[in-house]
């Protein structure tokens, strides 16, 4: 099968790989129509994680199941499906409190798996036209009737959507108040969405490409362009010099001054001077335990110049992490369905699988209006590899 392999930085390209199958009696195959490129791609496609050359990228996944193995009871050949980002077991202990970014069973000695992924297990990603899910009555979102129409839509839970829930989550947001997200890119995008569905009065987002941030204010955000003056100022400008009451982080490691150098700690910083006493700050932006090719010293180690003593003093909260993907999906897929979100509002480029390597160059330089990429492998599937379709009720 054809599949977007990583070739090593900056190179990616669209290579033969062996296809997808069953290799054990709980996984199915789907073929892929829908498979999103993220901002956690780029962090292997720069070159500053240890992903290893020859893997297959991809953890942004939808598409039809062809194939089941014989112990699957519930998904069946012809479901239209999701695929959560995490590669979870549902077994073990932090599966069993729907904590399934942290399995503790599908990559040992770790916590948490996803496919295509650096460090988090030997999956290999969906960027292809197949794609080997395993525990697939637990991974699997089944979707409803309207799973082709809305394919751009659905294809956001697998990863984004629920991140940015997960991000508004862990900061707590209630009805009524205010947020500052910082980062415009996908993942914020979809944190200022899940804002305003928890009813926040006022949702901030602060980045500095005019293209993403148009796409903030519309659906109803105050757009803060920290290249035209201070973030920290205009957040408290726009809250009566009061702060957010809560706070995101959508950024992660590689977040950048006003110029465009890379400076670690500036948004978890801006966070803490820019959310009230006593708020709290959801942190899903990636940050990595060493980045040896990182120019700051600190964050060679996976560390940043944190400020703790006006944290501390704020009393301010703070979570992080990979997002729980399952604790979400199956919500966020209602309003969906109800016609009550609409997450694609973020796609500017829906591509064929063989436009990958060209997509990736782009949406890694933030070239203006590549906002989100959603590559299309569709094999056409063979008779032989499909088996009867008996699609089955989503829930
Ligand atoms: P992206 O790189 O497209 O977007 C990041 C945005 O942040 C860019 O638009 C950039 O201009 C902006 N930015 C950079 N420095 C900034 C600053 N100082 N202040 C404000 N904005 C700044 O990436 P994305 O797809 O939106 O993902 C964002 C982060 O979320 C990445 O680190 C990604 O790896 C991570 N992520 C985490 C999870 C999870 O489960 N926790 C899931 C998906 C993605
Ligand atoms: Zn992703």
């Amino acid at each position: 099968m054809k599949a977007l392999v990583y070739d090593g930085p900056n190179k990616v390209s669209v290579s033969e790989v062996p296809d997808a199958k069953i290799e054990r009696p709980t996984d199915v195959v789907v073929r892929i129509t829908s498979t999103n490129i993220c901002g956690s791609d780029l962090h292997m496609f720069e070159g500053r994680t240890d992903m290893e050359t020859g893997r297959v990228f991809g953890h942004e996944n939808l598409g039809e199941v062809i194939e089941v193995g014989d112990a699957v009871e519930h998904v069946k050949v012809g479901d239209w499906v999701c695929l959560p980002f995490n590669v979870s077991c549902g077994y073990c202990k932090n599966c069993e409190k729907g904590l399934t970014g942290a399995c503790l069973a599908m990559n040992p000695g770790t916590a948490g798996a996803a496919y295509g992924f650096a460090g988090m297990g030997p999956f290999e990603g969906g960027q292809a036209e197949y794609l080997r899910v395993p525990h697939a009555d637990f991974n699997c979102l089944k979707l409803p009737e309207d799973a082709q129409e809305k394919e751009s839509d659905y294809v956001m839970l697998s990863d984004i959507f629920p991140t940015g829930y997960h991000a508004v989550e862990m900061a707590c947001v209630k009805p009524g108040e205010s947020v500052v997200i910082y980062g415009a890119g996908p993942v914020g995008l979809m944190a200022a969405l899940s804002a305003f569905i928890r009813g926040a009065s006022k949702v901030m987002v602060v980045d500095r490409f005019a293209d993403r941030l148009k796409l903030a204010e519309q659906i109803g955000a105050v757009a803060i362009d920290f290249s035209k003056g201070d973030a920290v100022e205009q957040v408290l400008h726009n809250t009566d010099g009061q702060g957010a009451d809560k706070g995101c982080e959508c950024v992660g490691y590689q977040a950048h001054d006003p110029q465009g150098e890379e400076q670690p700690n500036i948004t978890m910083n801006n966070l803490v001077a820019s959310v009230r006493a006593t708020g709290r700050i959801g942190v899903v932006g990636v940050f990595v335990p060493a980045d040896p090719k990182a120019k700051d010293k600190l964050e060679k180690k996976g560390q940043i110049a944190f400020d703790w003593g006006k944290f501390w003093t704020k009393g301010l909260q703070l979570g992080t992490g990979q997002a729980n993907v399952k604790a979400y999906n199956r919500q966020l897929r209602e309003l969906i369905h109800v016609g009550k979100a609409k997450p694609s509002f973020i796609v500017s480029h829906e591509l064929p699988l063989s436009d990958a390597p060209m997509a990736y160059q782009h949406f890694n330089a933030r070239d203006s209006g590549w906002t989100k990429v959603i590559l299309k492998p569709a094999a056409v599937s063979t008779p032989s590899r499909k088996k009867k379709a008996t699609a089955s009720a989503r829930r």
